[in-house]
């Protein structure tokens, strides 16, 4: 897009800022509306405010928020100045919002470098006015409300974003087809970033989403997997296949709840071949491979791989993904789940704990969550009954009754406790006397979050 003249990029930053201002004042977090103004003022101001900037965006289904957190928190370790939104607006006009908000009063970037976390459809909308230096992709997995050939179209509209923007360097997930097929017949640069055979993982195999090779339309074979439908994938008939990656994990020597050590092969742009270690700050395989698209990304900016990992010993939590608060002197931990593969995964982290501990399921369906709640039914809860530290299940939300009833069918037995009032289960929660994970769905970890905030004092989510 052509950058707008001097005079409408002035008005259309005053507007922009004057709107946020306003919602401030009124005590509401509105991330959109700015971004709306600014946009009727002056069309293409985006592509006036970020000129100049070398912009990383991030997207794919789960894993968004923590990696954008992780790369952002790579590039300022690495003394560069990076804008980075705390409020979790990932479409395009919340995205313009803050891109916006933070230029000088002439619509010129404030901050060199910034990381903008995209929704998936609206990727295509972005690159519009926007030129990424690095477009990572992390996974793709159906969500709720698509569980049948949905991700296919999420994979479309990504394709589409992709091929709009030839300059961008891709920084694609190595083990998922799906997302590595993003590299097939465009001009990009690719950066390839994934976990090794040798790591010795695997999860449950779900293979549901991966579809068929798209250059021939036959099916998969694996050679190994890591969980649901990533792994060492090739084509049966025409060879297309797993590449192996430019930042791998390729062991892991110590996981516990408080975080990883890992050890990454890199292969620098010269070819030559590097071995680091690295400490993740934050629990969890599926953080293990967001650290490695952190590391893949910040090497597509020209930040050393070696700083990138360094980084990551000292990275934070992003809201909702593992966040972890103290309560009563218990520790609690908040994980976000919102579609089959990410509750897998945090039913694969939590049980993979060797104290007792009490989860908190909670299962909403309003529009942020989706409608169809039908996925609980091909969920892993089996695995978390299972589970002899698992001692005692407290299921809330909307769907408690649906959720309470497959909990029962997945062997929960008398650990179950069916809660209505979030305030009552803070408080029962209060004199629980172990760890406790908080699994809720989106609009339910916001009713969460309010109870817990009134006794931890978080803070709002747009601060
Ligand atoms: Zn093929």
């Amino acid at each position: 897009m052509k950058k707008p003249g001097l005079i409408p990029t002035v008005l259309s930053v005053a507007a922009c800022k004057a709107a946020r201002a306003a919602l401030r004042r009124t005590g509401r977090g509105g991330t959109a509306v700015p971004g709306i103004v600014a946009m009727k003022v002056s069309r293409n101001i985006l592509t006036a405010v970020s000129e100049g900037m070398q912009i990383i965006v991030v997207t794919g289904t789960n894993g968004k928020t923590t990696t954008c957190n992780m790369i952002e928190h790579a590039v300022s370790s690495s003394g560069r100045d990076c804008l980075r939104d705390k409020s979790g607006a990932n479409l395009l006009h919340g995205i313009a919002s803050d891109l916006i908000c933070s230029a000088d009063w002439r619509g010129r970037p404030t901050h060199p470098y910034a990381v903008l976390e995209c929704d998936e459809a609206a990727l295509k909308q972005v690159v519009q006015y926007i030129t990424p230096a690095a477009i990572v992709v992390t996974n793709l997995f159906s969500d709720q409300v698509d569980r049948y050939g949905g991700v296919q179209n999420t994979l479309k509209e990504i394709r589409t974003g992709v091929e709009r923007s030839p300059q961008s360097t891709l920084v694609l997930n190595a083990e998922d087809p799906l997302t590595a097929s993003l590299a097939l017949h465009v001009p990009n640069k690719v950066i390839r970033y994934g976990l090794a055979q040798s790591i010795g993982v695997q999860g449950n195999v779900d293979l549901a989403d991966a579809g068929v090779c798209p250059e021939c339309g036959a099916p998969y074979e694996y050679d190994y997997h890591i969980y649901a439908h990533l792994g060492g994938f090739r084509c049966t008939k025409c060879g297309w296949r797993h590449e192996t990656p430019d930042i791998s994990v390729t062991r892991i020597d110590r996981m516990t709840a408080a975080g990883s050590t890992v050890q990454m092969q890199v292969r620098e742009a010269g070819g030559t071949e590097n071995t680091l270690e690295a400490r993740i700050a934050l629990p969890a395989v599926y953080n293990i491979y967001n650290a490695a698209a952190a590391v893949a990304a910040a090497t597509a900016i020209g930040i050393p791989a070696q700083t990138a990992a360094d980084s990551l010993a000292s990275v934070r939590s992003a809201f909702g993904r593992m966040e972890t608060f103290d309560l009563a002197g218990q520790r609690v931990q908040m994980i976000l789940v919102k579609n089959p593969a990410g509750c897998n995964q945090a039913f694969s982290y939590v049980t993979g704990m060797e104290d007792d501990y009490t989860a908190v399921l909670c299962l909403n369906d309003r529009t942020g969550d989706g409608h169809d709640i039908s996925w609980i039914g091909t969920t892993d809860y089996e695995k978390l009954c299972a589970d002899p530290h698992l001692r005692k299940i407290y299921a809330g939300g909307d769907r408690a009754e649906d959720l309470c009833r497959r909990l029962e069918q997945a062997g929960a037995g008398d650990r179950l406790e069916r809660f209505t009032d979030y305030t009552a289960l803070v408080e029962k929660l209060e004199t629980e006397g172990r760890p406790i994970f908080l699994l809720p769905n989106y609009t339910a970890m916001m009713e969460l979050r309010d109870a817990l905030g009134k006794k931890t004092g978080s803070k709002e989510f747009w601060e």
